[in-house]
C-alpha cells in the first residue's frame, strides 16, 4: 500500500507540489496526469526516496521512505522517466547487481532470463549498458525494477521510446502486478493508455491535485457524459472549471 500525505515539495521559491495527498491499495493502479511542469516527476521522486519533501509523509506499506527508507524501499520498485543505468556493467551484470541490492538472490538466473526474453534483452545480455538503444535502455530500466518483488510500483512516463512490442509487454506487466496485490502508481501523458489501465486517475495542474476519481467521476465532474479521457483532461485542464471536489485520497 502506499501513501503519500500532505506532500509539499518546493525547489528554491517554486513550489512544484502543493499539499499532494494519495493512497493506493494493493491491486490497484493509478494514473498521474497533469500538463508539462504539473509535478508529476517531483512527486514520484520525493515518493521514491531521490528527494526530500519539504512537508508531508510517504508511507510505502506503512514505511517512511525519509525515517525508514530501508524498509520502505525494499517494498519499492522505481521506473524513472530517464532510465539511470550503470553504463560500464553489462546487461546481466546490472539485473545482478540490482538484484543484490535488494538482497534478493534467491532465483535470480530464472528471473533474469525470465525478463531478459520478455524484453528482447536476450541478445544483447553480455554486452555494455552503453552500447544499448535508448529504447533497450528504458526496457533494462523497467527489467531491473522488476528483479525484486515490490508490491508498490513507481512508473514515470514508462512506455515512451519503448517499441511497440515492448510497450505491450510492459502493460501487460503492470496488469499482472497488478493482480498480484501491487500498488501502482504511473505519470503519463498517454491518456488513452490511462483510459485503459487505470482504475482512477489523479490531474496535477501547477502543483495541486485538480481533481481525482475514476473517468466516470471525471465525465460527471466536467459535465461530459460520453467523452474520452483526452477531452475531460484538455477541458479541465483548460482551466474551465475550477479546482474542487472529486478527491478521494
Ligand atoms: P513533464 O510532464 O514535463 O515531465 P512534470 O509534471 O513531471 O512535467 P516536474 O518535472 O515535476 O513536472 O516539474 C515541476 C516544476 O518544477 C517545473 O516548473 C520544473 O521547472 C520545476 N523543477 C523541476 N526540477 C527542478 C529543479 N531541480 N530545480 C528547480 N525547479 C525544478
Amino acid at each position: 500500500m502506499l501513501e503519500i500525505r500532505n506532500l509539499v515539495k518546493q525547489y528554491k521559491n517554486y513550489l512544484a507540489v502543493n499539499d499532494l495527498s494519495i493512497t493506493i491499495q494493493g491491486g490497484e493502479i493509478v494514473g498521474l496526469l497533469g500538463p508539462n511542469g504539473a509535478g508529476k516527476t517531483t512527486a514520484l521522486r520525493c515518493t521514491a526516496g531521490i528527494l526530500r519533501p519539504n512537508s508531508g509523509e510517504i508511507l510505502i506499506n506503512g514505511w517512511d521512505i525519509v525515517t525508514n527508507q530501508g524498509k520502505a524501499k525494499a517494498g519499492l520498485a522505481f521506473v524513472p522517466e530517464v532510465p539511470s543505468l550503470y553504463e560500464l556493467l553489462t546487461v546481466e551484470e546490472h539485473l545482478k547487481f540490482v538484484a543484490m541490492c535488494f538482497n534478493t538472490l534467491d532465483q535470480f538466473e530464472v528471473k533474469r532470463d525470465e525478463l531478459l526474453e520478455r524484453y528482447d534483452l536476450t541478445e544483447k545480455r553480455r554486452d555494455l549498458v552503453a552500447t544499448l538503444s535508448k529504447g533497450m535502455k528504458q526496457k533494462l530500466s523497467v527489467a531491473c525494477a522488476l528483479i525484486h518483488s515490490a508490491n508498490v510500483m513507481l512508473f514515470d512516463e514508462p512506455l515512451i521510446g519503448v517499441d511497440p512490442a515492448g510497450a505491450h509487454e510492459l502493460k501487460q506487466e503492470i496488469q499482472r502486478a497488478k493482480a498480484n496485490g501491487a500498488a501502482i502508481l504511473i505519470s503519463t501523458h498517454l491518456l488513452d493508455t490511462a483510459e485503459k489501465l487505470c482504475d482512477r486517475v489523479i490531474i496535477l495542474n501547477k502543483g495541486s491535485k485538480m481533481v481525482e476519481g475514476t473517468l466516470a467521476d471525471l465525465r460527471k465532474f466536467s459535465g461530459m457524459e460520453t467523452s474520452s479521457l483526452e477531452e475531460v483532461f484538455l477541458r479541465l485542464t483548460e482551466g474551465e472549471i475550477a479546482a474542487t471536489g472529486l478527491s478521494n485520497g
